[in-house]
């Protein structure tokens, strides 16, 4: 599978190996894979049984919109309120 960009479709090469027909589990350079196992308030996308969305998207679009994206840091305990703020600040820290 060739595995491209959400945002900007630029082709995203494989971590470990050349092969531009990569395996779903290989990580890719210069980008991060998004996984949602759906939402109760989607009407496109809430199964429930186990399967998944998988998306990737590359590190120059996560600058690009940096303050559209949340970094949030839980703390044990799980219980305490997690802490959010945006991939602009997390980069900014
Ligand atoms: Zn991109």
């Amino acid at each position: 599978m060739i595995k491209k960009c959400f945002k900007c479709n630029v082709t995203l090469e494989s971590s470990i190996s050349s092969d531009e027909d990569q395996e779903l589990d290989e990580p890719t350079l210069n980008s991060i894979a998004f996984i949602s196992h759906g939402n109760y308030g989607s009407t496109i996308f809430d199964p429930m049984d186990g399967s998944y969305l998988e998306i990737y998207v590359c590190d120059q679009c996560l600058v690009n919109f940096k303050n559209k994206v949340y970094h949030i840091t839980r703390n044990p305990p799980i219980e305490q309120e997690p802490s959010i703020q945006t991939l602009s600040d997390y980069l900014d820290s």
